[in-house]
């Protein structure tokens, strides 16, 4: 089968790849449908996390073709959403919500590989979940956000308490941090604001329910919030980051008592200022979403049409041209890049 493999940092090439098929009785092998570029595929592509001819991505939605005899809520025929994280479903951390710490856990982007035609996903029962019927194309690139983007910023929301009444920042306006905007929209946030440079992502946030935009960074960026808000800070902040920086932009700009939902990827390096923190009185929740506890929920709404997350998809291509999305995505030209198989289906 076909599939993407990071060669070197920024050297992306579309080779052969082994066939996935069952080995665990709680295998299942799917067909991809659609499958994208994350921005944290960016980082190996950089140079900053160290990649030799690896099998690229983690977002996925696909059908179903083969199971395990143990497999037991998805069969052959059904069109699935997977977490970018493997999870068993059934052990005390899974449980409690955290299927990302699954004491089983295995990550997507490490182990599998989803930009292909084909995957192999374990754990079947506790990483995938069938969608009520076969989707309308239309809802497509909206079920794969929910594999990873639209799942982790629901996940910061949830993290930094976004309720009703609240005043949410948003620090980030990558895929995820639109998809966090958007979530605070639906739990019912009186007021989002969306820190962006960037005019079409702005556009967007504004779409997803952004009611002030603050394009400027650092200090000047936590003097705007709290200007906006009598001096205080948000409520709630969602960080989307993982740098240094970015991390100091959600402590400065969350109020005393308020809450910092952080799901941007922090790298060797990234530091909590402990004095500004311990001074702070703020609450920290964040990490590798566990996006399997919110995609029941995630996908009824897409289902019914309530959220649509799949615009945060601004380029799409056929796996074939896998190279030109990370090419892409590395200089900005697009947020997010969605992969399309169809191309390769027909030439079966
Ligand atoms: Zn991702
Ligand atoms: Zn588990």
């Amino acid at each position: 089968m076909r599939g993407v493999i990071m060669d070197a940092p920024g050297r992306i090439s579309v080779g052969d790849r082994e066939e996935p098929r069952i080995v665990e009785p709680t295998d299942a092998v799917i067909r991809l449908v659609a499958t994208c570029i994350c921005g944290s595929d960016l980082w190996p592509y950089r140079g900053v996390e160290p990649v030799d001819h690896a099998a690229m991505g983690h977002e996925y939605v696909g059908i179903v073709e083969e199971t395990g005899a143990a497999v037991k809520t998805v069969k052959p025929g059904d069109f699935v959403v997977g977490s970018f994280v493997i999870s068993c479903g059934e052990c005390p951390i899974c449980r409690d919500g955290y299927q990302s710490k699954c004491v089983n856990y295995a990550f997507v982007g490490a182990t599998i590989g989803t930009q292909a035609e084909r995957a192999r996903i374990p754990l079947a029962d506790g990483t995938l979940v069938a969608t009520p019927g076969m989707p309308d194309p239309d809802l497509i690139p909206s079920l794969l956000a929910a594999s990873d983007v639209l799942g982790t910023g629901w996940y910061a929301a949830d993290a930094a308490q976004v309720g009703a009444g609240k005043t949410v920042a948003v620090v980030g306006d990558g895929a995820v941090g639109l998809m966090g905007i958007l979530a605070a929209g639906q739990m019912g946030a009186e007021r989002i604001i969306a820190m962006s440079r960037y005019p079409e992502r702005q556009a967007l946030a504004r779409e997803y329910g952004a009611t002030d935009i603050v394009e400027e960074r650092g200090k000047e960026g936590i003097a705007k919030i709290k200007e906006l808000t009598d001096g205080l800070g948000a409520h709630s902040v969602i960080e989307a980051v993982g740098t240094q920086e970015s991390f100091a932009q959600a402590i400065g700009a969350t109020r005393p008592g308020g809450h910092v939902g952080f799901v941007g990827v922090a790298h060797k390096g990234v530091t909590l200022p402990m004095d500004k923190l311990f001074f702070a009185e703020i609450h920290l929740h964040g990490g590798p979403a566990p996006v399997r506890r919110y995609l029941p929920d995630l996908i009824d709404r897409i289902w019914k049409r309530q959220i649509d997350p799949g615009k945060v998809f601004d380029l799409t291509l056929p796996l074939e041209r896998a190279a030109e999305g990370y090419a892409a995505m590395d200089q900005r030209r697009a947020t997010k890049v969605l992969l399309t198989l169809d191309g390769e289906r027909r030439a079966d």
